[in-house]
């Protein structure tokens, strides 16, 4: 799993979710990155209209 920290870009390799970015501190600032096969496995299902 990849984690990417909004406030300074710091990518992060790791199994469970981080509650802080281990580069910048900030809290709850860390989001999922997509890899390359969670955008071909989403474009399977992102079919329904999104509203
Ligand atoms: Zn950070």
């Amino acid at each position: 799993m990849k984690w990417e920290c909004s406030n300074c870009q710091y990518v992060l390799n790791k199994e469970e979710f981080p509650d802080r970015c281990p580069y910048c501190g900030e809290k709850g600032t860390m989001g999922k990155v997509k890899s390359a096969q969670d955008i071909i496995d989403g474009s399977k299902v992102e079919r329904l209209p999104k509203d």
